[in-house]
């Protein structure tokens, strides 16, 4: 079963169908979950599960799966996926390339007639983005247990039309005895959206797992003055402190190896030319794939923050608003793709992933595992979105091997053929 693989044509022609749907005139796609572009694409997708032979479901979160009997049909399936939802005017891979991939991978099974020891399901999960409904990867967090069904419902979208009501719209409200259950695996393939496999010139990202974070809000107190009558001397003023601050934040992935911070939103109150600001609220996002070391990052922060408001003179006050321990993938998963990529003489290299994906959630369900392919310029959510063909063929390639390996491929001996 060495030389099995993938066709390359097949599941270029299958991303072309997909990009038609929704598509931007600057060559992107703009496909918000459960929209008509949505529906389109659901029946499109569905189509061809059925064309393969698989058995569709339809949960009652929306999400659409297609599963492939297993010679054990009451063994743990292997699941495989991603989402066909897109941001608005974004690019045609995404999450896109991980649901058409592993419906090809399911399409050379039934070519070469090959059987499984365990159920194959192929799941395409619905709004990952968040865009139309905040949060993100809803759907696969609903399955995880993470949201409740009734918070998922009742998320609405800028116009006022809730989650149920948009499932309702395009005729994909399925049943809640439709999820998946058992599962032993799930594995998701999808673009890097980071240009380290680039710069790297590596081609499988193998990944370990999705790099936790930690938002906080940052409030710098002084006093409101007037900018005239005031002297230096005696102000407080509270914008100053808070961009050495924000200098200081900066500098601290210098002395941390692999942090990422980030300072996105600020406020200064009130906002006015000849007034001092007498208040300052900005945000700050910390990244590290290392639990411990990313919460000592916070605490040298707010050593660091507290040393720059005592000189000023002003009150600082630091709060974490939300935030979301790093998910350590699959040592068997990760094992698989890094055979499946030496065999197929493709280089790789290990890496966490810096966005969230579905598989953040699936982890809690199934082991799990994901494999990256480069983006050129690191460039996603945006138009401009490519990966090379020659990539995508060979991201195929291994996840086609993962799954011969993890479902268990039955050799022809063993089918008795
Ligand atoms: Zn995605």
């Amino acid at each position: 079963m060495d030389q099995l693989k993938i066709s390359r044509k097949r599941l270029l022609e299958t991303i072309a169908v997909s990009a038609a749907i929704g598509a931007t005139a600057n060559g992107g796609l703009h496909r918000l979950a459960l929209t008509e572009e949505d529906r389109k694409m659901r029946e499109q997708f569905i189509t061809w599960l059925k064309e393969a032979n698989l058995e569709v479901r339809i949960d009652d979160f929306g999400n659409i799966y297609g599963r492939r009997e297993g010679r054990n049909a009451d063994g743990p399936a292997i699941a495989l996926g991603s989402h066909l939802d897109t941001q608005p005017c974004g690019g045609k891979y995404d999450g896109v390339l991980g649901v058409l991939a592993a419906l090809e991978v399911v399409r050379v099974l039934n070519d070469n007639q090959i059987e499984t020891e365990l159920p194959i399901e192929i799941i395409n999960f619905t709004n990952e983005e968040g865009a139309r409904f905040t949060p993100p990867m809803l759907a696969s967090g609903g399955l995880a247990n993470e949201f409740t069904k009734d918070y998922i419902y009742s998320r609405k979208d800028e116009n006022g039309i809730t989650f149920k009501e948009a499932l309702e719209n395009i005729g994909f409200l399925g049943e809640e005895k439709n999820r998946i259950r058992h599962v032993k695996h799930f594995i998701e393939l999808h673009i890097e959206q980071g240009p380290i496999l680039e710069k790297e010139n590596k081609t499988i990202g193998i990944v370990k797992g999705i790099q936790g974070n930690n938002w906080v809000t940052v409030k710098v107190i002084g006093q409101t003055n007037h900018a005239g009558p005031t002297p230096m001397e005696h102000r407080k003023d509270a914008l100053v402190p808070a961009a050495k601050m924000i200098i200081k934040i900066n500098e601290l992935t210098k002395e941390i190896d692999g942090l990422k911070t980030t300072v996105g939103k600020v406020y200064v109150k009130p906002n006015v030319t000849n007034v001092i600001p007498g208040e300052v609220e900005f945000s700050v996002d910390i990244r590290h794939e290392d639990n411990e070391l990313r919460m000592y990052a916070l605490e040298r922060m707010k050593e660091q923050l507290s040393t720059i408001a005592l000189l000023h003179d002003v009150e600082m006050d630091m709060t974490t608003d939300w935030h979301s321990d790093t998910v350590e993938f699959s040592p068997a998963v990760i094992q698989s793709i890094k055979n499946a990529a030496d065999k197929l003489n493709y280089s790789s290299m290990e890496l966490f992933s810096g966005p969230g994906h579905d598989a953040k959630y699936m982890a809690s369900i199934a082991e799990t595992g994901m494999i990256f392919i480069p983006s050129i310029n690191g460039i996603s959510h945006n138009e401009e979105e490519l990966s090379l063909d020659s990539d995508i063929e060979k991201g195929a390639n291994v996840l086609l091997q993962v799954v011969l390996d993890l479902a268990k491929a039955l050799s022809k001996k063993q089918i008795g053929a």
